[in-house]
């Protein structure tokens, strides 16, 4: 079996059958279809010159090129991988304090030696917690990145917490939260919002978790939480060390010495600085110079910034980073890897930009196809 994608030329099939480009040409011939060396050939005459070879012809879509892409990485040694720090999501209802959190965690707790620095809204940012912890947040609005990159089944998250107004309830987004946690397999914790105010009643909480199935600690389940409030900044430092807890447990390691791999966290096109692109290193150390390909994009890092906005030589596993350079914006959620040869990173890019197209050519023409149908 031949897995091509649609379109491939009549020398690329050639290839693929190891034979030589002239007997292609001559069978096209003998079926009546005049081809040239370069010509593309669209499904049905792959599909009947290579039946006449002898093989048969299966098609791969982008999703499936990237997989068999991603199969060739190399796994690292045990020996070679050392602790990274967690990478956490917030979730949550509507108005029960996702960004209050987010923002309390970013200005309360910055890095070391950087106090005093603002941080830039770049979709992720580490903190800092004790003499040598740090956590990475992704600080995405709602909950769309998170959906985004599980649809692509990127595991970026390592802990979800999941943020409930202790003066609400349990609410439509919250249960909606905890399924795409549970989903992906990310272990969770309980953020119980808003203690502050009258009203405030943790307890109903819970059990309405207990509704669920999911019992918190307290009430002698699995999950931590924590009663804090995001606006006075109360109990949010315990809720640090319970992540940290949980990322203890998790075991999570990567190993810095190798090429980078990890996820454009979001990406966008600046008038003066090109396309912009926020990405999160899951693995290995990004480094200024390297050569980045993301989806069908590639490009070689130009700058680099962390979340301070401070140029940076090279970023580490679970390290945000932003970096100029790509030549064009790939989607939230999207892989990136580094490729050490630049030729090999284009050819990898435009082969998956071909794919693309061949794939919205197909949609059109059912699409065009169905338009006719109706109009008839
Ligand atoms: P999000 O929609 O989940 O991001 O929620 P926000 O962080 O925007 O918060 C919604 C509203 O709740 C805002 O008016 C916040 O000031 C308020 N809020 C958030 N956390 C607390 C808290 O701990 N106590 C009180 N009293 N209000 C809070
Ligand atoms: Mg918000």
């Amino acid at each position: 079996t031949l897995r091509v994608t649609e379109f491939i030329s009549v020398s690329e099939l050639a290839n693929l059958m190891d034979v030589s480009f002239a007997d292609v040409i001559s069978k096209c011939m003998s079926l009546g279809i005049m081809v040239s060396i370069n010509q593309r050939l669209d499904a049905e005459v792959i599909e009947l010159v290579a039946s006449e070879f002898g093989y048969d012809v299966s098609f791969i879509d982008m999703e499936q090129q990237m997989e068999m892409e991603e199969d060739e990485e190399e796994e690292d040694d045990e020996a070679a991988l050392i602790p990274r720090s967690p990478i956490v999501t917030i979730m949550g209802h509507v108005d029960h304090g996702k960004t209050s959190l987010l923002d309390y965690i970013r200005n309360a707790n910055v890095v070391a030696g950087e106090a005093g620095g603002i941080t830039q809204h770049i979709g992720a940012y580490r903190v800092q917690v004790g003499n040598d912890k740090e956590i990475t947040f992704l600080d995405t609005p709602g909950h769309e990145a998170f959906t985004a990159m599980r649809a692509r089944g990127a595991k970026v998250t390592d802990i979800a917490v999941i943020v409930i107004a202790a003066d609400d309830a349990v609410m439509p987004q919250t249960r909606e939260a905890i399924s795409h946690a549970q989903a992906a397999g990310v272990p969770m914790i309980f953020a119980i919002n808003k203690i502050d105010k009258d009203g405030a009643n943790p307890q109903k909480i819970y059990e309405q978790l207990s509704q669920m199935n999911i019992l918190v600690e307290e009430w002698g389940g699995k999950y931590q939480s924590q009663e804090l409030s995001a606006k006075q900044g109360l109990n949010v430092d315990k809720l640090l060390e319970k992540i940290l807890l949980e990322a203890e447990l998790l075991d999570l390691k990567a190993n810095p010495d190798r090429e980078a791999t990890g996820t454009i966290i979001e990406a966008t096109l600046d008038k003066g600085r090109g396309y912009v692109a926020t990405l999160l290193v899951e693995n290995g150390t990004l480094k200024a110079g390297d050569i980045i390909v993301s989806g069908q994009y590639y490009g070689r890092v130009k700058a680099m910034f962390n979340e301070r906005n401070k140029r940076q030589d090279t970023a580490g596993p679970s390290a945000p980073a932003v970096v100029l350079g790509l030549n064009g914006a790939p989607q939230a959620g999207e892989k990136f890897k580094v490729y050490e040869e630049e030729s090999e990173a284009k050819s990898i890019a435009n082969r998956r930009s071909q794919i693309l197209r061949e794939q919205g050519m197909r949609t059109k023409k059912h699409i065009t196809l169905d338009e006719i149908g109706r109009r008839l």
